[in-house]
């Protein structure tokens, strides 16, 4: 595997892959990796003849007072998962790289309406930092396609929506969650619980099973929801949203719609957790 910050060594790789027919598959990341990332590899590496990873803990999409500079940093570790994953590229870039000129004076891109709720609306600029970063690293390696995890639902359809609008040649890729077997869907920040915390974070999913479970069974999606938001408090959670959107548009659900997510954001201890579970409506 090739490690390098440098964006010239990065398209020389590519293009020589390019200029002989081959296929490219990338996989942005934070770093910090477990199985879910790893996962993404592999569904990469199904789809395409190479596979670029990137890891880079960007300053643009963090608030103020998040956890910037407590984010997990992990590299030696994680090269050793990517290589054995079959990575042949990896992409460590310095924040001076990525934002030479610093962040104010930074050319941002933005996707209106569904950039500004859910977590849009409790992390300002939040989906700003997340679409300009995926767009520079969309040029940097230009893949023909980039894999991304349903984990995070919001900030994929974001993508999408961005690659459709600004007509990028890439096809974006979702991948399903990959989960612990408590049923907690795995993420870098699960490393900022305690043991009982964790124990106790399970219950974000149970909560979430609790009102898809309403919904088929055509209860109430309100008293679902509410019963919900007391399980994640009794379970120590202070949420954040618990909302049934519409899965193809992120909207508020009507009755007439079928295809659905139970979306869900809460803070346990010193993290703030996301899930979600996409469903129908009526069973297929
Ligand atoms: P991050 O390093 O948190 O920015 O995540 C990098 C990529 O991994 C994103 O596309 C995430 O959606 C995806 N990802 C994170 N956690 C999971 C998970 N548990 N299952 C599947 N994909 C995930």
């Amino acid at each position: 595997m090739i490690t390098t910050a440098v964006i010239s060594t990065i398209r020389e790789q590519v293009n020589t892959w390019r200029a002989k027919g081959e296929t490219i598959a990338f996989v942005p990341t934070m770093g910090n990796l477990h199985q879910g990332h790893i996962t993404l590899v592999n569904e990469a590496k199904k789809r395409a003849d190479h596979v670029v990873v990137s890891i880079f803990v960007n300053p643009m999409q963090f608030g103020p007072k998040e956890d910037l500079d407590g984010y997990p940093r992990t590299l030696a570790q994680d090269s050793e998962k990517l290589a054995n994953a079959g990575t042949e590229l990896l992409f460590t870039p310095t924040p001076e790289i990525i934002y030479p000129k610093g962040l104010a004076q930074q050319t941002f891109i933005e996707v209106p309406d569904i950039g500004d709720e859910l977590c849009g609306k409790s992390r300002p600029g939040h989906f700003r930092g997340v679409a300009t970063i995926v767009a520079k690293l969309f040029n940097i390696v230009q893949p023909d396609m980039a894999l991304f995890g349903r984990k995070d639902f919001q900030q994929l359809m974001i993508i999408k929506t961005m690659v459709e609008d600004l007509s990028m040649p890439i096809e974006v890729i979702g991948i399903e969650t990959i989960r612990e077997a408590s049923g907690l869907a795995m993420s870098s920040r699960n490393g900022y619980l305690t043991a009982d915390e964790k124990h106790n974070a399970a219950a974000l999913k149970r909560a979430i099973d609790s009102v898809i479970s309403a919904v088929q069974h055509k209860k109430s999606p309100q008293h679902a929801i509410e019963l919900a938001v007391q399980q994640l408090k009794a379970a120590g959670f202070t949420p954040d949203y618990f909302e049934l959107r519409n899965a193809d548009t992120l909207r508020q659900a009507t009755a007439e719609d079928n295809q659905l997510v139970v979306i869900a954001a809460a803070y346990l201890g010193k993290a703030r957790l996301i899930d979600n579970v996409s469903f129908y409506r009526h069973a297929q």
